[in-house]
């Protein structure tokens, strides 16, 4: 699926496509902007491997990171209004701006399908549950072509083949590189993890005992 030939049936949103592309242009910085086109490409072609849902996933992609650049005394407001998470006060844009963003897309755009709505929310930390359309987003904005860090290329491997087997790659990546830069793990990101890339039981006993 090429995005440029996609067009929006307005099932998810009064929005097109294009609508929604002006927004984010007005909305984000370039470099961001560049980086949401990005992960959208990347997605819908992880949508076309794994029958995702394309306009689902363009929308997600799209609007995922709608939330980033507020100013952080709008985003606390926002967490305490709304009747996020408290605990997200302790964090910082990084954690918010994910549910900031799905709560923003329904409050300003009309935006109501839960499988986009969860996929903007969880994009960054995941979620012990997480749609399809919500395990595309995940990995895309990883896998994108900017993306250099160390074992990006075993994540996108892994996206080819096994978009599960990707989204535990990720989370273990991220608790791994958090613990390495002494950075506050926000307790869903262990939730995620425990969830998708630890192994069975028997095999955790196992290593008890050896
Ligand atoms: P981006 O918005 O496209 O830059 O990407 P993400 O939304 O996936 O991630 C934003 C940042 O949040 C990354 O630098 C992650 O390392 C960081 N992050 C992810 N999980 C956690 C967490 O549990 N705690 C903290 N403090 N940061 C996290
Ligand atoms: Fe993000
Ligand atoms: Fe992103």
């Amino acid at each position: 699926m090429k995005n440029n030939k996609l067009i929006y049936s307005q099932n998810y949103s009064e929005l097109t496509r294009s609508q929604l592309i002006d927004i984010m242009e007005q909305t984000l910085s370039k470099r961001r902007f560049k980086h949401i086109l990005r992960v959208e490409k990347t997605a819908l072609k992880l949508a076309e491997r794994y029958e995702a849902d394309y306009e689902k996933v363009s929308i997600a992609a799209l609007a995922h990171d709608y939330a980033k650049e507020k100013p952080d005394e709008e985003m606390r407001d926002l967490i305490i209004s709304e009747n996020l998470d408290l605990d997200m006060l302790q964090y910082g844009s990084n954690i918010w701006h994910g549910p900031l963003g799905a709560v923003l897309m329904k409050n300003e755009y009309n935006i109501e399908d839960d499988e986009i709505l969860e996929a903007i929310r969880y994009h960054t930390v995941g979620s012990p549950r997480m749609s399809k359309v919500a395990q595309i987003i995940y990995v895309a904005d990883f896998i994108e072509p900017n993306r250099s860090f160390k074992g990006v290329e075993d994540a996108r491997e892994l996206a080819e083949t096994d978009i599960k087997s990707a989204v535990a790659y990720i989370s273990r990546h991220t608790i791994s590189s958090l613990v390495k830069r002494n950075t506050r793990i926000y307790p869903k990101s262990i939730e995620t993890y425990n969830a998708w890339a630890v192994k069975n039981k028997e095999d955790q006993d196992d290593s008890f005992v050896n």
